[in-house]
């Protein structure tokens, strides 16, 4: 019993509650019986509706360290729009607004009845955002004075008003909007109260409850009798009552329930037309002394059609197919952040990291590493290619995006489109880019040695005519080192070489009046096995994902963390008998009974198909297990024999940690004789990507 009340998520649960009280409130279920019981349960009772709602939207942005604010300001204002759009029908049919009512209604009153809510929650929690920059105890006294100012134009009316200054003030104010019960004076203080999350235990809170609800209807009634309320919103003893309400929710669960979430939002907005249609079929069908006439006939209607009206709208809701479904890549930006810190901290002061991010970014997904990598401080981007570029524009990325390879002159606009840094390949190509339309922004590559890309260090005479060129902006010069990986003493004595090259041909220019703009030459394995360079960036690639490219020797090895792991599941489990085989080929045979899983994942994934034959394995459950037959296209099969706890739908891991044992993708390049950067990059497009965040 304790269990399931523990897993029963009262907050979001709750809202159900409220939702249906709102509806009470516009309907008056209990107007044909009592007058008196109306009065409680629509002007006492069903008040704690929306304070409810700002209190749990406070509660979670104030839980989300106040991150998820623009998440919520852009989902709230996206409902309200189409809020608007479905009642601008009935809108018209009551006669509409005049062009000068409409800024007031769609910015304050809402544009029906029930729809103020959305305008003052925007404006409550960017109005509170602000405030809680002054510290909670001024947040909370600012609000407290709003919603005191509120009161007097809301239950209190009739006694502020006898006071000239205040009969001055409201009357103004209700130029502007129709009731103070809005984002101004009323959110606020609830936002924060939910925010603060107080909580007691169950028997303080439900004590607590009931003594401010009596309170709460006595000065309900008074106001009443003395005939103040000018509206029935709020009340001195709503803000007591709304905290230990809450708190008692608190005390029963906190987690999210998505569902009720978006019913109880669907009950609130829809039920206005129920209101309608009710009334309507009621005349129709010549129903109206039960359904009009009897006012809980009415609400029942109401309540009833709006719940079939939202269970309709939520089998139109899209059905996201989750990430762990069959095959995925887990990537842990923090440990992005974590490698770029190291790295940066290898270099020489004054040179930056700029982050190479072409081939998808490794395979990590470059749109949310790159933006994960400018939030961390990053300014500079490498990719390989002019797609590449676009598509972190497109993503938002600023700063400089260098395209590292060949760009045909002829796509020069494009370049100067989304402001793209491009690569002098050579003598002919900057010359071509220079005789396009548009100027071109670019870093000369200059050859060392590696005779790839660039200039060559024995033309560096032919330089000096590029730096004239009207339509060649040259930011920035570099080169590549080919050997750096190895400590081999005749490598490193070529890229020592390379190194000392590349530097002549700086300070050459430099003897010549040109400056040549940002320098840079080390890659990861520069970083790693050369001394910090006097450049203004380095390029780091695969060390910035927490991976060497394979096991030869480094001289620094640096405290980085992978970023990548890469998941599938359990399948089918197949029970071989002795001598039976399996797969293509027949390539497994069972010596004795045998326990296969199929793993949904194969190397259309991106895995090398010869893992399979190469030693290759999986952890399912904390344990290792090898790879059997040949790799499928989808799928793989591993010998769980003598493993009865292995099951259909167990997570399992290629790459990455599973209990106490880990996989590196160094392991996986190492069987397959590649290096990591190849196993990283094929990493398929089929693959769903999950980040941290979400993990
Ligand atoms: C790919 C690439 C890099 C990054 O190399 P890593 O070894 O992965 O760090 C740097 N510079 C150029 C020109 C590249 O093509």
């Amino acid at each position: 019993m304790s269990v399931t009340r523990r897993e029963w998520a009262a907050l979001d649960r709750f809202r159900l509650i409220a939702a249906v009280l709102v509806v009470c409130n516009h309907t008056s279920p209990l107007a044909s019986y009592t007058e008196v019981g109306n009065f409680w349960l629509t002007c006492v009772l069903a008040r704690v509706a929306v304070p409810f709602f700002f209190m749990v939207s406070g509660y979670f942005l104030a839980r989300s360290g106040w991150n998820n604010t623009r998440r919520l300001l852009k989902k709230a204002l996206l409902v309200y729009a189409a809020a608007v759009a479905l009642y601008l029908p009935l809108n018209i049919y009551n006669g509409g607004y005049s062009l000068a009512e409409w800024p007031r209604k769609l910015l304050v009153d809402g544009t029906l009845y029930h729809l103020w809510y959305f305008p003052a929650v925007l404006l409550g929690v960017v109005l509170v955002q602000g405030l809680i920059k002054l510290g909670m105890p001024a947040a909370f006294t600012i609000a407290a004075l709003l919603y005191l100012t509120g009161l007097g134009g809301d239950s209190y009316f009739g006694l502020a008003k006898q006071i000239p200054a205040a009969a001055w003030f409201y009357s103004s104010f209700f130029q502007a909007a129709s009731y103070t019960r809005n984002g101004l004076f009323f959110a606020p203080l609830f936002l924060l109260l939910g925010a603060a999350g107080f909580r007691w235990s169950g028997k303080v809170s439900a004590v607590g409850f009931a003594v401010s609800l009596s309170a709460m209807t006595a000065e309900a009634f008074w106001l009443r009798e003395m005939d103040w309320q000018r509206h029935t919103s709020m009340y001195l003893l709503l803000p007591a009552c709304m905290v230990f309400l809450f708190s008692m929710l608190l005390g029963i669960n906190y987690r999210e329930d998505r569902h009720a979430r978006r019913l109880s939002l669907s009950l609130y907005l829809l039920h206005p037309w129920s209101i309608v249609l009710v009334r309507y079929g009621a005349k129709l069908v010549k129903l109206e002394r039960i359904f009009i006439e009897n006012s809980l006939g009415d609400f029942s209607a109401v309540l009833a059609l709006t719940f079939l009206l939202s269970l309709a709208l939520e089998r139109l809701r899209p059905m996201p197919l989750s990430a762990k479904t069959r095959a995925w890549k887990e990537v842990d930006l923090s440990a992005l952040r974590h490698n770029a810190r190291i790295l940066q901290s290898q270099l020489a002061p004054g040179c930056e990291l700029m982050a190479v991010v072409k081939a998808d970014a490794y395979g990590h997904g470059a749109a949310a590493v790159t933006r994960h990598l400018q939030k961390a401080g990053i300014r500079a981007f490498a990719v390989a290619c002019l797609s590449e570029g676009i598509a972190l524009r497109k993503a938002g990325i600023r700063g400089t995006i260098l395209i590292s390879g060949y760009t045909p002159p002829a796509e020069a606009a494009l370049l100067h489109r989304w402001r793209l840094t491009q690569t002098v390949a050579g003598l002919e190509h900057g010359y071509a880019l220079a005789a396009q339309g548009t100027v071109s922004h670019v870093h000369l590559a200059i050859d060392t040695g590696m005779h790839r890309l660039g200039i060559s260090v024995n033309d560096r005479e032919a330089l000096l005519p590029l730096y004239r060129l009207k339509k060649l902006k040259i930011e920035g010069m570099f080169s590549h080192l080919c050997v750096s990986d190895s400590l081999a003493p005749e490598k490193v004595a070529y890229t020592e070489a390379q190194l000392a090259a590349f530097y002549k041909v700086v300070n050459w220019l430099k003897e010549r009046g040109i400056h040549p703009g940002k320098t840079h030459i080390q890659a990861s394995y520069g970083i790693l096995n050369f001394p910090p360079q006097p450049c203004d960036y380095a390029r780091a690639g695969i060390a910035l994902y927490g991976v060497y490219s394979d096991s030869t020797p480094i001289l620094r090895r640096l405290d980085l963390t992978p970023a990548l792991s890469l998941k599938a599941k359990v399948g089918t489990i197949q029970e071989l008998r002795p001598g039976e085989r399996a797969g293509y080929g027949l390539a497994f045979q069972a010596e004795a009974a045998a326990r296969l899983a199929v793993i949904t994942i194969g190397y259309a994934d991106g895995l090398p198909r010869e893992l399979a034959q190469c030693g290759g394995r999986v952890l399912i459950r904390g344990k290792s297990f090898p790879m059997v037959g040949r790799m499928c296209m989808d799928q793989l099969l591993v010998n769980v024999t003598g493993v009865e706890d292995v099951r259909t739908g167990d997570i399992v891991t290629l790459i990455g940690r599973d209990g106490d044992l880990d996989i590196r993708v160094e392991e996986l390049a190492e069987r397959c004789g590649t290096i990591t950067n190849e196993i990283l990059s094929r990493l398929g497009s089929r693959l769903a990507v999950l980040y941290n965040s979400e993990n």
